[in-house]
């Protein structure tokens, strides 16, 4: 599968086109939309990611032109723009699917799966530690098959720690997960997700502990 990746987000791009790579996927990066007509002149994708705020102008101006061209390439609009109307005015321009950022790789998997509708070969694992099992696909976690509700933003920092358990995840990672690039990160922010996460963990006897790396990040561990 071959996919157009609109984003002026470097760091966005290059984890976009690292972890799709993985799933096979390949992907061809602008973040222009003047680049981009000319590589859908030239080439046949399967889906085009596109980005609202970019370099030469609004990501949903160009949905129009490419169906002009007539193109029914399916396009999924990624944007930290994810209220109610705003999801409205792309779908009314002819967006198959909008992502609010931040978004799970999985989440964007199978969200491709239902825009192309056929299937798409993804790696869905769950993630076990302790007596925890997150979903990452659904979002979803349960601990001794209860289930555990945690609300995103933590949830999101507890897969990016699930996902690396015993390893130290630096803070600039932990933070990339759960904030969007164009929002201003509180420096407390992060520890106070991880305070609350700590309490939930505990309360619900997780089996996991969240160690504190100095200077570092975090670390999730299962308890001995
Ligand atoms: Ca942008």
């Amino acid at each position: 599968m071959r996919l157009l990746l609109i984003e002026d987000e470097m760091e966005l791009a290059n984890a976009l086109a690292t972890t799709l790579g993985k799933q096979g996927i390949v992907i061809d990066h602008t973040r222009l939309l003047g680049d981009a007509l000319e590589l859908i002149r030239q080439n046949d994708y399967d889906a085009i990611l596109l980005d609202r705020r970019l370099p030469d102008g609004e990501g949903l101006n160009f949905i129009p032109n490419l169906r002009g061209m007539g193109r029914d390439t399916p396009i999924i609009v990624l944007t930290a723009r994810n209220e109610p109307l705003e999801r409205i005015e792309g779908l009314n321009l002819g967006a198959d699917d909008y992502l609010g950022k931040p978004f799970l790789t999985e989440e964007l998997l199978a969200r491709l799966r239902a825009v192309l509708r056929r299937p798409v070969t993804i790696v869905e694992q769950q993630i076990t530690a302790g007596r925890m099992v997150i979903d990452p696909l659904h979002l979803t976690v349960s601990v001794n098959s209860a289930p555990l509700e945690i609300p995103r933003r933590e949830l999101l920092v507890l897969v990016a720690l699930a996902k690396r358990k015993d390893k130290t995840v630096g803070r600039p990672t932990l933070e990339a997960a759960v904030y969007n690039y164009e929002e201003e990160i509180q420096s407390n922010a992060l520890d106070a997700h991880i305070s609350r996460l700590r309490k939930r963990l505990s309360d619900a006897a997780a089996g996991v502990s969240i160690h504190n790396i100095r200077g570092v990040g975090y670390l999730l561990r299962e308890e001995g």
